[in-house]
């Protein structure tokens, strides 16, 4: 068994862990990252709506909101900085009966609380003008959300790291993790190459195996550890042209946005994601659930023909509250939490977690600054 040293271990070559891996790195930390697949961003990373959110829903005060929110404004400097294909395609929100009017004004009122000042009310017929096949009775026009190609993003994040001196090692699970005295860390990896690290900072961010490494972790009190749920969200192709140019959002649902319409940077449309507990990880999308997909679209788009929608993909939110439950805010756990110097652990970061990458990273940064 090989012994290394470093300063830094950022567990995860997720979006997160690499804008952490970024972030320290560029605070001149030398920092290893360890991924247990063959690739960056195969996670839950790759699986998403590749939305970068304005910020309108998260409570007041949130970690979601205010992570949100910056996160979104540094993530547009860094695309436009490091020329990653992205594109400000504004946001319809939309009420489709009168009952939802007053949830769309809740909504625009919450996002004011956030410091989200852009938003325009559209009536029925000024949303038709920006999208002619578009039913709803009342719309919010978000200009400030937009999308990105997540893959150029991490690969332009593990770059910035790399050129700052960090090292990101693939096919190298974790398989524990000692606390030693004096803040420091012993970290296992298995894999083809079983490698122990020792290092003074680690950064738990491995998403859907987050509480199963910190399970793992010994010398942290498993009751920092937070029950994980695993909510699939399914997303279905459309075929053919899309009419939008905007991306369309229903009104949320308990536990997640709604069914919504977004586009790829080719204008390709897709619509997802549902909400599907389930108990093991499975990425395959049943072509049955076709049917509640027609029914939720047709809400705001009358016009969806019939057979124009494809299985395309799923991703998994790694929720820490279960079905019914309230929604949890992200929780990041550093020393002031858990007691334990130089360990954060990073759980349930769902959506808005692509958005809020930059500032997660940003605040991890600061957490760990002083060991
Ligand atoms: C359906 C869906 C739609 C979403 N849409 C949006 C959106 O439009 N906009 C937005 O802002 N957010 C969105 N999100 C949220 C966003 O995708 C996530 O918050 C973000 O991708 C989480 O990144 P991560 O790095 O934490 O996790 P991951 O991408 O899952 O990365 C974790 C990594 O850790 C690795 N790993 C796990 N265990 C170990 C171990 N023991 N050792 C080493 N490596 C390990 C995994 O292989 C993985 O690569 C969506 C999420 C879902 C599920």
């Amino acid at each position: 068994m090989v012994m290394e040293q470093t300063d830094c271990v950022v567990i995860g070559a997720g979006v997160v862990g690499l804008a952490i891996a970024r972030e320290l790195a560029a605070r001149g930390r030398e920092t290893l990252v360890l991924e247990a697949a063959d690739a960056i961003g195969t996670g839950t990373s790759s699986r998403s709506s590749e939305v970068i959110h304005a910020g309108l829903y998260y409570p007041r005060g949130s970690l979601k909101a205010m992570s949100c929110v910056h996160g979104r404004d540094l993530l547009y400097e860094f695309c436009d900085t490091h020329h990653v294909p992205h594109r400000r395609t504004g946001k319809l929100l939309v009420a489709t009966s009168a009952a939802q009017v007053k949830q769309l004004a809740a909504i625009a009122a919450r996002a004011e609380e956030n410091g989200v000042l852009d938003l325009l009310p559209l009536s029925r017929t000024e949303a038709q003008a920006l999208e002619p096949e578009l039913e709803c009775v009342q719309a919010l026009f978000s200009p400030s959300t937009g999308i990105v190609d997540s893959h150029q993003l991490m690969l332009a994040l593990l770059g910035d790291a790399e050129r700052n001196g960090a090292f990101c090692v693939l096919k190298s699970p974790v398989e524990s993790i000692d606390v030693l005295r004096g803040a420091r860390f012993v970290v296992r990896t298995g894999g083809d190459a079983p490698t122990e690290i020792e290092a003074a900072c680690v950064i738990n961010g491995a998403g859907l195996g987050a509480q199963a490494l910190a399970r793992r972790t010994h010398g942290l009190d498993p009751r920092w550890v937070p029950p994980l749920y695993l909510a699939r969200g399914n997303y279905f192709n459309l075929a053919g042209r899309s009419p939008f140019r905007h991306l369309i959002y229903p009104m949320p649902d308990r536990a997640g946005l709604g069914v919504h319409l977004t586009l790829d940077l080719a204008g390709q449309a897709r619509f997802g994601p549902d909400v599907e507990w389930i108990d093991a990880l499975r990425y395959d999308v049943d072509p049955a659930r076709a049917d509640a997909f027609y029914a939720s679209v047709r809400a705001f788009w009358p016009g969806l023909p019939d057979g124009a929608l494809q299985p395309a993909y799923a991703g998994i939110r790694p929720k820490i509250a279960g079905p019914g439950e309230s929604e949890a805010d992200f929780v990041v756990q550093g020393a002031a939490q858990h007691g334990v110097r130089g360990l954060v652990n990073l759980f349930g970061i769902e959506s808005p977690g692509l958005t809020a990458s930059l500032a997660l990273a940003q605040r991890i940064g600061e957490m760990t600054a002083h060991g």
